[in-house]
């Protein structure tokens, strides 16, 4: 072993040699004027020494400023200029997939290198490096994974854990984990990295680790709200009331279709105060606007006005997501400004982007051509574009929410936080001052709240007590409450008998064989299990799109003149299938049919649907397929997505298994028909749902749903017939009731009264199949 170490020491001596060789080159020299630049670079030496006489370190410093890039780059050449090049890991982690690539990218560039050598990169389907990769920039999901394998993380010298301030879920975990594992591995460093000061929480958590602070170059921004942009654009008080109006259509739209339409008062529009009020209160509630029509032209109109009355400079516009992104391009494509490619260069800038896309956002156009640029709030700390000059900000970024009535996550456009408002503002003024305009009233940014909640604290936590488990790492209570801001006790313990009910975990809370398999998985529980039982049975396909459906929007529009016709359409899905999930997956099939054929903008305005959900939902397929592959599900392919797939009381059986336990039971007499859930609440179904129509025709004892909506009444969404024996077979687990021979009860309560001999077949059965999952 001495021999090794001499081998090393010489390994890390050429590593020195080569990153000298580098910086004292020509091209070197010119990068290192441009990386002196940055603001961190300031900081470099206090930075580092901090580190070496320090465990955690925290470190803020304004987006640009060079924290991603600059602060693990300095450790690595640190590290090498120390001579311990071979033995120094550095992981950088960002929450989410796209900065990852472009980072990695630009850092090994920076070291003249290309990426896969001392700088390498890993998000969930792909990554590039080597046995020479010392700086790993990868997603949190990947340290995460990776702790699952190394749980002490032996061969890591230093966590950089970046974007701190947007408290995700899988960052707030792993601070958890690191806080646990730092004084076993007393070589590990963690450094903290954010773009927003208020960083005394995460220190004080590491028991006062000192704070770093780079202090950036930003220029004065100025900032008009929704009033002065319609004063700017000449927009009459008419204008205005009218766009409100349409608004408040939509808002009031919306909520008739939740049945919320019992809290709406009066309305009264004669004030734009107390409109900006009531609605604000209402779409802060749970209210997933489309953006389309109105704010579409607005934006329209605003874009056009900076074109051909501002001053040169690139312009950011803050939107929701990709398909509002993909919507308001196609518009502007069709406008003799904007849509001239001689004048404006357009840009989409959203997680789903390709490599090619991403080059094009950081891309200096001609200077007569002005760049406009699209984006998700990914633009908002994690990707710094540089020629910045103009920022169109809409108020919203998507993000996951949980209600506590619906286990099911929903991504919606939600209002931001104030501390976000001014990230967004601040895009603006990078390279010199700047203007915002932000598309809502002062009265809207006052409400706002000053942080974002902790996804930890808004979204379920099924699949973090299912990695609790999983990593090993004891009680779930007892974790989380050691979290930088615990979940409610209440929270944790129902999610974990949720676990427990779906069969994830056993009544000792150990995690069971689906329990193992669906810890691999990043994606919600029930979705998960609906997506493993579609492979298990050889029915993917379709079970793809079911999965698919329950994550967006509707996609059967319900618009209010036409309602009729939109039911039939619904309807004509549905069949006599009793299931709004095969209604959807019927239409989802006549649409893909429709897309190859190119008719699927008529097919979609035929039968009031939306293109957008679609669209969607073909992605999150995709998406699905890709992670059950990765994952080992998918082994021959056409077998396991087609060979079942007609089968629809299979189907059926598969939407049960993932649905429960929402169960309701059918109670007919001869004039009605209730129907009651497992807790024997009573509960009425939704209008919009297929079995609302014929309620007494409904040939199923039991309905499955996804969703459970209170208003004025409990409401069920969507829902789907199945049998007793489905039920018996895919849904919780059996026990014996006490009276002899003829009662069988699944966990949930649900009771079957049965022959003794037929019940102990159910039970064999069941033991078949979780055989089955084992494998
Ligand atoms: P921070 O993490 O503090 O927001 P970064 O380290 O991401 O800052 O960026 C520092 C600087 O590096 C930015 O000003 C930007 O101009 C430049 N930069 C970052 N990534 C790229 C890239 N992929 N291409 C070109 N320039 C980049
Ligand atoms: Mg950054």
């Amino acid at each position: 072993s001495s021999d090794e170490s001499v081998v090393k020491t010489q390994k890390s001596r050429r590593l020195r040699e080569k990153q000298r060789a580098w910086q004292n080159s020509f091209a070197g020299q010119q990068i290192l004027q441009i990386r002196k630049s940055l603001p961190s670079y300031g900081v470099r030496e206090t930075f580092l020494q901090a580190l070496s006489r320090h465990q955690v370190l925290v470190v803020t410093g304004e987006t640009g400023c060079g924290k991603t890039t600059q602060l693990p780059q300095y450790i690595l050449e640190s590290e090498i200029e120390a001579g311990r090049g071979v033995s120094c890991n550095i992981i950088c982690t960002q929450p989410r997939r796209l900065p990852v690539l472009s980072v990695a990218e630009r850092v090994a560039a920076e070291r003249g290198e290309d990426v896969g050598e001392s700088v390498g990169y890993k998000v969930r389907f792909e990554g590039m490096r080597s046995t020479n990769t010392r700086l790993l920039y990868c997603t949190s999901g990947v340290l995460l994974r990776r702790l699952m394998v190394d749980p002490s993380l032996k061969a890591v010298t230093h966590v950089v854990l970046d974007e701190i301030h947007e408290r995700g879920m899988i960052e707030d975990f792993l601070l958890v984990v690191l806080k646990d594992l730092l004084p076993r591995s007393t070589r590990l460093k963690l450094v903290l990295m954010s773009a927003t000061l208020n960083v005394e929480l995460f220190a004080s958590y590491f028991d006062g680790a000192p704070i770093q602070q780079i202090r950036g170059l930003a220029y004065p921004v100025e900032a008009y709200f929704l009033e002065d942009v319609f004063e700017m654009l000449g927009y009459k008080p008419k204008r205005l009331l009218d766009y409100v109006q349409s608004r408040e259509r939509k808002i009031e739209h919306h909520y008739i279709e939740t049945n919320i339409s019992t809290e709406l008062s009066d309305p009264v529009r004669d004030n734009f105060q107390s409109f900006d009020n009531r609605s604000f209160n209402r779409m802060t509630q749970d209210c997933a606007l489309n953006w389309s029509g109105p704010e579409f032209s607005l934006i329209e109109a605003l874009l056009e006005h900076i074109c051909s009355n501002e001053k040169k400079g690139a312009v950011l516009v803050f939107m929701t997501g990709w398909e509002e992104i993909y919507g308001l391009m196609k518009q502007l494509k069709s406008h003799s400004i904007l849509g001239d490619s001689r004048k404006v260069l357009l840009v989409g800038c959203h997680g789903g982007m390709t490599m090619t896309e991403q080059k094009l956002i950081f891309e200096h156009p001609p200077p007569n051509v002005r760049k406009v640029i699209l984006a998700t709030n990914l633009a908002e700390t994690s990707v710094t574009i540089d020629d910045i000059v103009f920022v169109v900000d809409l108020g919203k970024a998507k993000e996951t929410s949980y209600d506590v009535h619906n286990d099911t996550p929903y991504l919606l456009p939600r209002w931001i936080s104030k501390s976000s408002v001014l990230q967004r503002r601040g895009r603006a003024g990078r390279v010199r001052p700047g203007v915002c305009y932000h598309l809502y009233s002062r009265y809207i940014y006052n409400q706002l709240p000053e942080d974002q909640q902790p996804e930890l604290l808004r979204t379920p936590i099924h699949s973090i007590c299912l990695q609790v488990k999983s990593l090993k790492l004891g009680n779930i209570v007892h974790f989380l409450s050691r979290a930088l801001q615990p979940p409610e006790i209440i929270a944790v313990t129902k999610a974990v008998e949720f676990l427990q009910t779906i069969g994830a975990l056993n009544e000792f809370e150990e995690l069971t064989d689906l329990g193992q398999h669906l810890s691999v998985l990043p994606v919600e529980p029930r979705i998960g299990k609906m997506l493993i039982m579609g492979s298990v049975f050889h029915c993917l396909n379709p079970v793809l799109t079911i999965a698919a459906g329950l994550s967006v929007r509707d996609p059967f529009l319900k618009p209010l003149d036409q309602r009729e016709l939109a039911e039939e359409a619904r309807l004509k899905f549905s069949g006599d299938s009793f299931s709004d999930h095969l209604a959807l997956l019927h239409a989802y099939e006549r649409w893909d049919l429709a897309m190859k054929e190119n008719r699927a903008r008529a097919f979609c305005s035929d039968n009031f649907l939306s293109m957008q959900s679609l669209l969607a939902m073909s992605s999150l397929r995709k998406q699905y397929l890709e992670l059950l592959r990765a994952s080992g599900f998918v082994q021959d392919h056409s077998r396991t997505l087609s060979e079942h797939s007609d089968d629809t009381t299979l189907l059926r059986a598969i939407i049960s298994a993932g649905l429960y336990p929402g169960v309701l039971s059918v109670m007919k007499d001869a004039v009605s028909c209730t129907f009651k859930t497992v807790e024997d609440e009573e509960v009425e179904i939704h209008a919009n749902s297929v079995n609302a129509r014929n309620k007494m025709g409904i040939r199923f004892p039991w309905l499955v749903f996804n969703e459970k909506v209170k208003t004025s009444h409990l409401f069920i969404r969507d829902a789907t017939g199945i049998s007793d024996s489905m039920l018996l077979l895919f849904g919780g687990r059996l026990t014996f009731g006490n009276e002899p021979g003829h009662l069988l009860m699944d966990r949930s309560g649900l009771e079957f009264f049965m022959r003794r001999d037929l019940a102990n077949l159910y039970v064999h059965l069941r033991n078949t199949l979780d055989t089955l999952l084992q494998k």
